[in-house]
């Protein structure tokens, strides 16, 4: 064969090299029936180098001939294995030279095997993590939902009993069964404040397992602000007159709403309920609504020992307690989680002002609910 001729033949042939799709299993035989159309050989071995081991990585044919030709393959001079070729016959300069040609496509194409076999075990291991991962998170909304129902069941048989300890208090207060004298009272009002404190707690936390399931519903009625809000300064009652505090009311008896009655009432019913709590006695309470263009603006303003600037924001998230130090009360932190939440659910704002020892204002905005 002319020297033309053989080279001409070898880059048909070479070309081949890049026509084929490589892996794991079909990559011996690829390459060596390849190579053998380029250079004839009778045993062709590739050699892998790593940490001074050397091992064969694919070999071709049985009969190890007396001539022996070896090509390092490498890939921008870094050298990790050879190739050998061996037959009978000598092998000439120009087959010499093809075998550098080929080592440097086939140091390429082994390289490229090692890499899409790393990368697919990697994707093996990212999909099972993932897997991993989906399945914990079943598991976690799962639990979650055993906890909301625990909790809204455990919730709701501590709430029966406790209303009844609440009715017959208060009927005993009343003095409807018969005159009480002064020790009775105070201690009757001991115990309803007691589980006012405690059904309140209750609540919170049937609340927020509530929020958090979404599984809160919204009942939309006509009523007047006016009478919602005498409601929970009623219930309140007992817990501001006992600390000599002074309520002032501003609402507009011709505000009516259409909102859900309850909910109303809650968010009053924390707010003013905080305000109590952080108004030392003999302090002032003020409950304000206006309502303009239809904003309908409330707002809780007490003169109690305020909260510090650092900690406005961070109030409204849950188990939050700032003044716990200051305060005796039995409380969860969570009354103004769920009470932003609430309002957010009415479509509506809340937003605090406080200076540290001076007092704090609560403000509820509500959008559009005015009857006009
Ligand atoms: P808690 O159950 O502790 O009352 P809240 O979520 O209702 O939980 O309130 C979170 C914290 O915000 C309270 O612990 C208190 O530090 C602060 N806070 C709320 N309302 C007032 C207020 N009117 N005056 C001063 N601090 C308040």
């Amino acid at each position: 064969m002319g020297k033309n001729n053989y080279f001409q033949n070898a880059i048909i042939n070479i070309a081949e090299f890049y026509r084929q799709n490589y892996n794991e299993n079909n990559a011996e035989e690829i390459l060596f029936n390849t190579l053998n159309k380029i250079i004839p050989f009778s045993k062709g071995i590739i050699y892998l180098q790593s940490n001074d081991k050397t091992e064969i990585k694919y070999q071709y044919g049985n009969i190890i001939g007396k001539e022996i030709i070896q090509e390092e393959l490498s890939i921008n001079g870094c050298k990790f294995g050879y190739i050998e070729l061996s037959r009978e016959s000598s092998f000439c300069n120009d087959e010499k030279l093809t075998l550098k040609t080929c080592a440097y496509i086939i140091a390429n194409i082994i390289k490229d095997i090692e890499l899409s076999k790393i990368v697919k075990s990697q994707v093996t291991v990212l999909q099972k993590s993932m897997e991993d991962a989906k399945k914990q998170n079943k598991k976690i909304i799962a639990a979650e939902k055993v906890k909301n129902n625990f909790l809204s069941n455990v919730s709701h048989e501590l709430r029966t009993p406790l209303n009844s300890i609440l009715g017959f208090s208060e009927l005993l207060q009343a003095q409807f069964i018969g005159k009480l004298n002064k020790k009775q009272m105070e201690y009757i009002s001991d115990i309803r404040i007691a589980s006012l404190h405690l059904l309140g707690m209750i609540n919170e936390i049937l609340d927020m397992s509530k929020i958090e399931a979404n599984a809160m519903k919204i009942n939309l009625t006509e009523f007047k602000l006016i009478q919602n809000t005498e409601e929970v300064i009623n219930i309140l009652k007992p817990l501001y007159q006992k600390k000599n505090i002074t309520l002032f009311i501003d609402i507009p008896q011709n505000i009516t709403i259409k909102s859900d009655y309850q909910k109303i009432q809650q968010i009053l019913f924390n707010i003013i309920n905080n305000a109590i709590k952080f108004t030392p006695e003999n302090g002032e309470i003020k409950i304000i609504a206006k309502n303009i263009l239809n904003n309908l603006t409330i707002k809780i303003i007490d003169n109690g020992i305020g909260i510090e600037k650092k900690y406005l924001k961070r109030i409204f998230k849950k188990f939050m307690q700032v003044n716990i130090g200051q305060v005796k009360e039995n409380s969860t932190g969570l009354g103004l989680t769920i009470t932003k939440e609430l309002v957010k659910l009415l479509n509506g704002e809340i937003d605090v002002e406080s200076e540290l020892n001076k007092g704090s204002t609560f403000i509820i905005k509500l959008k559009n609910i005015v009857i006009l």
